[in-house]
């Protein structure tokens, strides 16, 4: 029988960042009580969670504590080590199952094991040895990306590879790690779709979204996409199929490549919220993060209606800061524009530290209205075009 964890009981995230932060805030909307590991003090996560502790990841025993503590562990990180995952479910259930996280943060097993499932990915090979390199770039064809099998998020470890001669150059710039070497996608535009799967076997799907990214992360995220009803139901297919043959009880992000033909790719995905999901927040019945509460929870899921006719999302990272604090009040003297900021001190080139959020009658409307937005934060006011980099 599935468990059920009501109102009231514990709820016990691994990581600290953004994620977590905004899974607890719709947690303790709804009179959850959250527990938050990561290893730093005052993260995003645990300045909203009940209690947090901090300890390393590798150590087990302090895990093994906090998962005593609470009633269902969930993660909003991917790259928790598998010792982990399995060292809190010897005392507690962990949704979406440990086993998933092992599988998407080597992106080697990753795409093998959406290969065996029959789901479309970009022509790939496997590079673990020199002797590996030069087949690898000949089977695959350039351009390629090379992309290091572990802990590559945002476009981390990764590399161009514009003709086969120049692959084994490439790689040692990666310190000649393991890596997936990826036929280039031509793609017109990159989609994805977020949804939950409950322990019932329950799933919702929300719409494709439409991303763009800038530097390998994200940037802007639209919706309704602008594609055609048949790419519409092909993504939410791969999606559904996803989520199903994956077996996730939680959330779900597939990121897809749109080609020219109408047909899709499967990028990666990533068993948990994910960034361009998080327009659900404004513009959505129940958000992402609500999603994954209720699926976590053993609860029934919530509506993934669009609330709003169209709506956009853009990431605000670090470099906004590097004129000294943004103009808040710029941004916001448009009234349909919602700020969501993560309480990151440090504001790093590249980091995520919040996002707007504007609803509007177009997609094309909002993301104006969201662009113009971020540039009153600093002055500038640069609009890149859509589609590929
Ligand atoms: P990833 O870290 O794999 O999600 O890659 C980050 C971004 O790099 C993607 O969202 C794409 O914009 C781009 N990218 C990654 N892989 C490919 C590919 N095989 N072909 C074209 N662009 C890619």
């Amino acid at each position: 029988m599935s468990q059920v964890f009501l109102p009231g009981a514990v709820l016990g995230v691994l990581g600290g960042g953004q994620l977590g932060r905004m899974f607890a805030l719709a947690a303790r909307r709804m009179g959850y009580r959250v527990t938050v590991f990561a290893p730093d003090d005052d993260t995003p996560a645990g300045q909203i969670a009940d209690r947090e502790i901090r300890a390393e990841y590798e150590d087990l025993a302090a895990v093994e504590q906090f998962a005593r503590e609470v009633d269902v562990v969930t993660f909003e990180f991917e790259n928790i080590p598998a010792a982990t995952a399995e060292a809190a479910a010897r005392h507690v259930t962990v949704r979406p199952a440990g086993t998933l996280l092992h599988q998407t943060q080597d992106r080697a097993r990753e795409k093998r094991a959406l290969t065996e499932r029959g789901l479309p990915v970009a022509t790939f090979a496997i590079v673990t040895t020199d002797a590996d390199l030069e087949p690898a770039a000949r089977t695959v064809g350039c351009p390629a990306i090379l992309k290091s099998t572990a802990w590559g998020y945002d476009g981390r470890g990764q590399r161009r590879v514009m003709r086969v001669e120049d692959v084994a150059a490439q790689w040692r710039t990666l310190d000649s790690q393991p890596c997936v070497l990826e036929r280039f996608v031509p793609f017109v535009a990159e989609l994805s779709v977020v949804g939950a799967r409950g322990s019932d076997g329950e799933i919702v799907l929300y719409e494709p979204f439409q991303n763009r990214h800038r530097d390998h992360i994200l940037d802007v995220t639209v919706c309704p996409a602008p594609i055609s009803s048949r790419v519409r139901e092909d993504a939410l297919a791969i999606a559904r199929e996803v989520l199903t043959r994956f077996e996730v009880v939680g959330v779900l992000c597939v990121e897809l490549f749109l080609l020219a033909d109408d047909s899709l790719v499967v990028n990666e995905f990533a068993p948990r919220p994910h960034n361009s999901g998080h327009v659900t927040i404004d513009a959505h019945a129940c958000s992402q993060f609500e999603q994954q509460v209720r699926a976590v929870c053993g609860l029934p899921l919530g509506s993934t209606e669009r609330t709003v006719p169209a709506a956009a999302m853009v990431n605000l990272l670090g470099d906004l800061w590097d004129g000294g604090t943004p103009n808040w009040t710029a941004a916001l003297a448009d009234p349909r524009v919602r700020l969501h900021l993560y309480g990151k001190q440090d504001a790093r080139s590249g980091r995520k530290m919040g996002h707007l959020s504007v609803a509007d009658t177009t997609a094309e409307a909002a993301e104006r209205r969201a662009l113009d937005a971020r540039s009153a934060l600093s002055g500038s006011r640069k609009a890149p075009a859509w589609t590929g980099r």
